[in-house]
């Protein structure tokens, strides 16, 4: 029996219009766990590096977590995975909601999809029925317009639906896949499904997942939850209140936003607003997040509720995603109740919150500099909603200047020229950053900026304070209870840790230990995509319930797999390698790896050299970020050791890559 997994895939190949239920190897399982692991495995074997975003011959993959279906608390995250149209790269978004643990029921850990329908269509999946079905009625509707049509059609009200809007049929770079309750919304996933004529997967399951060791797999469980229970009535001391709880990110139940109003660029990413809140503000922004926020809720078998459905006036109720409630209030240099409204249309058209809101306001910086014209702009109104609601309509569309921004501000900005190029400056390896303008380099989010692959600050970060405490006492306060750390010197790394001075940024955390926080913190995100559990209670917030040192007994207990947390370690490292190896073989280099210019004010090239050298080799990977031969082969990745000496990928020494990076289409 296999324990925790199902052991089936569902390959389905829209080209052929076959579906095929596969057996997996449980000894891929040992090795990578499942997950972000295994998809990145797949990726590896069966999509080569020439293979283009839009090609029959990319894969699609829907792969659940490990424990996902089991009742392992708020471990219910999809993760998609594809070669991104937005940066050529191995992209992988997870969301939450309800689809994953469905799945699992419907007997299947994955949905792996290659190929292209002629005809629009959607996917049915009920336990071992599995059906490709017409779509064309559902194209141009809205993704969460879609999933409830779906659900009425197949008369399965309890059916779990992921589904594009117009912006993946029109294969929008930034084109997410909606859930109702999530998303995954980096990278352009949504774009490669409707390139495949896939507007959505429709899930139903009844069958039972089997854990291990039950008994002692409910103790585990029930330790988090009694953990989180902890953590609910003690917060965390000095730091912000989005920071002082758990969840992802917990803003819906909050009013004060001042450090994200403060400390975020606003507009195209220029500037900070730094005396925006004021009272006034937070008084209006509450009345507005109050009169539109209709309840909270979960994603499956989570306590947190940290998400909310919004009703915004004449509009139908959505689920607000993370952080998308200031993305385009931020971008568009308006309020609230603007964000609220414009954020609902964007859910329906499927488009991501992060770039969506960053393209328009570079399509809107770019026309005020006279380098899109009123040619570009006809009928563009004058003011600030009313061009991003106009923007918006015509990138889904891929209308007019619309077909253009489509592609995101990196492609845009080379098919404009102009000097455009210049505006879309908050990009890292092709897709838009957080839009943050600091100050004073810091050398953690320095490294994690660089050599991220996740496509998203966020989720990188956690762990780790992201300011030192003013004061001495107040550190060595929050290390008290700090079980987290992988060991004791983290605690002495924050508690030296000084906002001035010797010891303070960009000069401290010393290199090496830059280095050591940096990889724990990255460490635990690839756990978590591998397992399938939400970063809000586990990589990204400060003292969450699952860490290094429980999260070895719940895989054990679950998965009859025995772990420790050295050999956790090591799988992390292997699916972080073997990510790292997709996109070398791709043509990623150290030249890739790098923040956006004015991403600090304060910059230090000769250090930023050092850690990027430090880190490499700290990582196992050459001056060009290359995993070495004997790293490989110490991760049993001696498959990727053939294939880069086929390629002549070691011999890179000077940054070009080998093979050309392949066209977009
Ligand atoms: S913490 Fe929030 S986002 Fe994460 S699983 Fe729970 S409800 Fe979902």
């Amino acid at each position: 029996m296999r324990y925790a997994e199902t052991g089936f895939n569902l390959e389905i190949d829209l080209s052929r219009g076959s579906i095929d239920k596969v057996p997996t190897d449980p000894r891929v399982t040992e090795l990578h766990l499942g997950g972000l692991g295994t998809n990145a495995k797949i990726l590896w074997d069966r999509v080569p590096p020439e293979t283009a975003p839009f090609s029959e011959d990319n894969l699609l993959i829907f792969g659940t977590g490990l424990l996902c279906g089991t009742p392992a608390i708020g471990c219910n995250r999809t993760i998609l995975s594809t070669i991104s149209p937005q940066t050529l790269l191995m992209a992988f978004s997870m969301m939450g909601g309800f689809w994953a643990p469905e799945l699992k029921y419907a007997g299947y850990d994955k949905v792996i999809v290659r190929g292209r329908s002629p005809d629009l269509v959607y996917l049915w999946i009920h336990n071992d029925t599995i059906e490709i079905r017409d779509a064309s009625h559902l194209r141009g509707k809205g993704a969460v317009e879609t999933s409830e049509l779906i659900r009425r059609e197949l008369k399965e009200p309890g059916a779990q639906v992921s589904a594009i809007g117009l912006a993946g049929e029109n294969r929008v770079y930034f084109a997410s896949v909606e859930q109702g309750r999530s998303s995954a919304s980096r990278g352009g996933i949504g774009a490669v499904m409707g390139d495949k004529g896939l507007k959505a997967i429709a899930v139903r399951g009844t069958n039972d997942i089997h854990v291990a060791r039950p008994d002692q797999f409910m103790d585990c469980c029930n330790q988090v939850l009694e953990y989180i229970q902890f953590r609910a009535e003690n917060p965390i001391q000095g730091v912000p209140p989005i920071l002082a709880g758990l969840g992802s990110p917990q803003e819906m139940a909050i009013h004060d936003e001042e450090w994200h109003t403060t400390n975020f660029a606003w507009g195209n990413a220029r500037h900070r607003l730094k005396d925006y809140w004021t009272e006034e503000v937070e008084k209006k922004w509450t009345e507005s997040l109050e009169s539109v926020r209709k309840r909270f809720i979960s994603c499956y078998n989570c306590p947190l509720k940290c998400g909310a459905t919004i009703k915004a006036p004449g509009l139908p109720t959505y689920m607000m995603k993370c952080y998308s409630k200031l993305t385009y209030t931020m971008a568009s240099m308006t309020d609230l109740d603007f964000g609220f409204k414009i954020a609902q249309r964007a859910t329906e058209y499927g488009v991501d919150a992060f770039s969506a809101p960053q393209v328009m306001a570079f399509a809107v910086e770019l026309y005020e500099a006279g380098i899109l014209t009123d040619r570009d702009m006809a009928g563009m109104p004058s003011d600030n909603e009313g061009r991003f609601i106009w923007l918006l309509d015509r990138i889904v569309r891929r209308e007019g200047i619309g077909d253009v921004l489509a592609d995101g501000t990196h492609w845009a900005a080379r098919r404009i020229g102009r000097g455009s190029e210049a505006y879309a400056h908050n990009n890292i390896k092709r897709h838009e950053q957080l839009p943050l303008k600091l100050g004073m380099l810091n050398p953690i989010y320095f490294l994690m900026y660089c050599t991220g692959e996740k496509m998203n600050i966020t989720q990188i970060e956690g762990q780790f304070p992201q300011a030192p405490f003013a004061k001495r006492e107040d550190r060595e306060a929050f290390v008290k209870d700090w079980i987290q750390v992988p060991n004791e010197k983290f605690k002495q790394y924050f508690v030296d840790w000084e906002p001035r001075g010797e010891n303070s940024i960009p000069f401290y955390p010393s290199i090496e230990a830059t280095c050591e926080i940096v990889d724990w913190q990255e460490k635990m995100h690839y756990i978590d995509d591998t397992l399938g559990i939400c970063a809000g209670l586990s990589s990204f917030p400060l003292k969450p319930p699952y860490h290094i040192h429980n999260l070895p007994a719940l895989i054990s207990s679950a998965t009859g797999v025995e772990m420790d947390e050295a050999a956790l370690s090591q799988v992390a490292k292997r699916n972080r390698t073997l990510v790292r190896s997709v996109n070398i073989a791709r043509g990623m280099r150290r030249k890739d790896e790098k923040p956006p210019e004015n991403h600090w004010k304060k910059r230090f090239p000769e250090l930023e050299s050092k850690l990027l050298d430090a880190y490499y080799q700290f990582k196992g990977w050459n001056r060009q970020g290359i995993p070495t031969r004997e790293s490989l082969e110490e991760l049993s990745l001696d498959y990727v050791v053939q294939e880069f000496l086929n390629m002549g990928i070691f011999d890179d020494t000077d940054g070009t890559p080998s093979k050309d990076i392949p066209s977009k289409e």
